[in-house]
């Protein structure tokens, strides 16, 4: 089921604009006629109270959910409780208010760990709850699958044009280069710089090398939610990513020649591999009629210039407290 919606002279929230994904998505909305909301930090999306009388005084038409706990693989196993608590609040909040508000239209980003850690590959949408989750991240992936059914239950009980989206693992600008909390390619793109610079031999990756990830930047993310936001509705969530994947032990060769590291890499087999396989069922995104643009090899070579510009910045400490 499609539909169609115009942002063209709307007030647009965008919860999460200091993220990687929120910011992208402020960026893209700059070529839309709309008006672009955003929240200090005083309007902490944990607190109902504060959301709700946000929602109340700005009045938002839309509204992109891009704001969320996130962290890598060790994040997520280290800090449980506030992966699951501080998301599930976040989406409860937000989407009761924005029912409250009378808001057309919301989009909520999961991700694709929410699928079963056993789900067969590529991932379809029809493989949510068929199977146990990863260990390593199921305290996200179960607050991401209670945003799902948030948006689910609000379509179903109170007639809320609300959706999902689930996209693949994201790369971009203002990613976390913390090594502890960071995702693996922002970690990669550190590593082999400051082994580069550091006169290293070796540079070392987590685990086997073996897992397969499939990766999208940012800036494509956020034209397909703006692409969901105007085409799609309908019940469950919907795949965003490319439909390809390849291995860390690859992953870490093309950062590396990248960024110029020419030494040898060390797998650090006592780290989490985490799931073996995770590539997303593309088919009914690309049938709505949108498809990535930034190619990966490309995409890395962009986020490293980003990097050299402004890397003080992203070699930065943000583990939850
Ligand atoms: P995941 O997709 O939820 O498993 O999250 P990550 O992006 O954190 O990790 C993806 C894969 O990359 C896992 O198999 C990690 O063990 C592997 N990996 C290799 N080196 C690193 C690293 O330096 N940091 C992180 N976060 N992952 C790494």
């Amino acid at each position: 089921m499609t539909g169609t919606y115009d942002l063209s002279g709307k007030r647009v929230y965008v919860a999460g604009h200091r993220g990687m994904v929120g910011s992208a998505i402020v960026r893209r909305l700059a070529q839309e006629d709309c008006e672009v909301l955003t929240a200090g930090r005083e309007v902490d999306l944990r607190e109902q109270a504060l959301v709700r009388d946000w929602f109340a005084s700005e009045r938002p038409d839309a509204v992109f959910m891009a704001a969320a706990r996130v962290g890598g693989i060790l994040a997520n196993d280290s800090y449980p409780a506030q992966f699951l608590y501080d998301n599930l609040m976040i989406e409860a909040n937000v989407i009761e208010a924005a029912r409250q508000a009378g808001v057309g239209k919301l989009l909520m980003l999961g991700s694709s760990c929410i699928y079963p850690r056993e789900a067969a590959q590529p991932i379809t949408e029809s493989a949510l709850l068929t199977g146990p989750l990863e260990q390593t991240n199921k305290w996200y992936a179960v607050a991401k699958i209670a945003g799902v059914m948030l948006c689910d239950a609000y379509r179903a009980e109170y007639g809320c044009d609300f959706i999902s989206a689930m996209p693949t693992n994201l790369y971009g600008p203002g990613d976390n280069f913390d090594l502890v909390t960071s995702h693996v390619l922002p970690a990669l793109i550190r590593k082999a710089h400051e082994a580069k610079f550091g006169g290293a031999q070796t540079m070392t990756v987590w685990g086997s090398g073996l897992p397969r990830r499939e990766f999208l930047h940012v800036d494509d993310l956020a034209d397909a939610c703006v692409f969901l936001m105007r085409h799609h509705s309908a019940a469950g969530p919907i795949n965003v990513g490319c439909g390809k994947d390849l291995s860390i032990a690859e992953l870490a060769q093309l950062v590396c020649a990248t960024v110029g590291f020419e030494g040898t890499l060390d797998f650090d087999r006592g780290r989490p591999d985490g799931t073996m396989r995770k590539v997303l069922d593309v088919s009914r995104l690309t049938a709505l009629g949108w498809q990535p643009r930034i190619g990966l090899q490309d995409g890395i070579a962009r986020v490293y210039q980003d990097f050299l510009v402004s890397g003080a910045r992203h070699v930065r400490f943000d583990r939850p407290a």
